[in-house]
């Protein structure tokens, strides 16, 4: 039985006010969310800040990204050795504001993802279409290919030691939910894909979905079969929004 993990994004967002507020909230009402896993991935800054918040929590903490390198000539970037200073349990890899915008393509994704397992984090690897390749009925062929990538790199057994976020792009802050029965879909063809490959992985794997989740539809996600749970974006930076998405994993 796998359980469900709810990830927060929090982007770039938040001050040393509001991330205290953020924290303080959620904490508050943590007790009622069951066996929920529970993270939050603040920018890199404030990361210390909620390590040390969450100290006596069961909410853990990650990055929204990660460098490909261990340390060197790379300015701006942040290692995995770094997280692991702050006790980050997880790496978003391959978000799809990462790809789209920075242009981090199918095996910069990869490496960053070999990146994290080396430093002992969980990569949460974000999978998805856009409208376009939604449109053009190519959506597996994408969320396959970005897979492969990472499989090529690390192997099979190395996905069941992280998390998969899928996120159809086109659902991504824009207030458009893919339909439980959308998301299951592609979600069931992911777990499909990998139990070809090593069906203890696929068993294993926590499959998230992403893309405007809110209190009112995480529910109706969460209860489909393939579905283990949401990394969150917009929802995640109000903590009884976030807290209601928690206990719909409960
Ligand atoms: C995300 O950033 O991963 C995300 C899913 O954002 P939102 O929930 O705002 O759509």
């Amino acid at each position: 039985m796998r359980q469900t993990l709810v990830a927060g994004n929090w982007k770039l967002n938040g001050s040393l006010d509001s991330v205290k507020q953020l924290i303080s909230g959620i904490t508050a009402g943590e007790a009622d969310t069951g066996d929920t896993q529970i993270a939050v991935c603040p920018p890199f800054v404030y990361i210390p800040l909620v390590a040390n918040l969450l100290a006596d929590s069961k909410v853990a903490w990650g990055s929204q990204d990660i460098a490909d390198q261990e340390s060197g000539a790379f300015t701006g970037e942040i290692s995995g050795a770094m997280l692991n200073d702050f006790g980050c349990t997880y790496a978003i890899v391959g978000h799809s504001e990462r790809r789209s915008i920075y242009g981090e393509d199918d095996d910069f994704t990869a490496r960053k993802f070999a990146a994290a397992r080396k430093a002992g984090l969980t990569p949460i690897l974000c999978v998805g279409e856009s409208l376009e390749e939604r449109e053009q009925g190519i959506t597996e062929d994408v969320v396959s290919r970005q897979l492969d990538a990472v499989i090529k790199l690390e192997g099979i057994a190395a996905i069941g030691d992280s998390v998969i976020a899928y996120e159809p792009v086109w659902a991504i802050g824009t207030g458009k939910t893919a339909s439980p029965q959308q998301a299951q879909d592609v979600h069931a063809f992911i777990r499909g894909k990998l139990a070809g490959l090593d069906q203890s992985v696929a068993d294993k794997v926590q499959i998230l979905y992403g893309g405007s989740v809110k209190g009112a539809n995480a529910a109706e996600l969460f209860t489909m079969a393939d579905i283990d749970g949401g990394l969150i974006g917009g929802a995640a930076l109000d903590a009884d929004d976030f807290l209601t998405i928690c206990k719909a994993g409960a």
